[in-house]
């Protein structure tokens, strides 16, 4: 329930922007080319909920450590190919997803 809340922001702030969608939020990837940003959303929401900066450089940091070391894409030495060609949605719209995650908790607020 809770990350259901988070995933719908997520395809508001971020998925309707994205190259790989179809403008209203839904992702065109095939299966096989699971969206990172699928494929680890619980770790990301857990990682960004734990940070709390001003500086992108920070919530980066952790995303490398907690999911990029944990997927497939990524090798021993720290290489990712799927980011290095820009092709991981989780990376290319890393701040727009901080954005989204972090707006849940603010939403609160008001
Ligand atoms: S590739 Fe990732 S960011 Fe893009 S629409 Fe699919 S799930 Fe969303
Ligand atoms: S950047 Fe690479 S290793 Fe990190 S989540 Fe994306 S595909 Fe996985």
């Amino acid at each position: 329930m809770k990350e259901e809340i988070y995933w719908q922001k997520v395809k508001h702030k971020v998925c309707v922007r994205c190259v790989d969608g179809d403008e209203f939020g839904n992702c065109l990837l095939p299966k096989s080319q699971m969206c990172a940003l699928i494929e680890h959303f619980p770790l990301i929401v857990e990682s960004v909920e734990k940070i709390q900066s001003n500086f992108v450089s920070d919530y980066v940091n952790v995303l490398r450590k907690t999911v990029c070391e944990t997927c497939t894409h990524q090798n021993e030495n720290g290489f990712c190919g799927v980011r290095y060609s820009l092709d991981c949605g989780l990376d290319r719209y890393f701040p727009l997803v901080i954005e989204a995650i972090e707006s849940v908790e603010k939403d609160k607020t008001i």
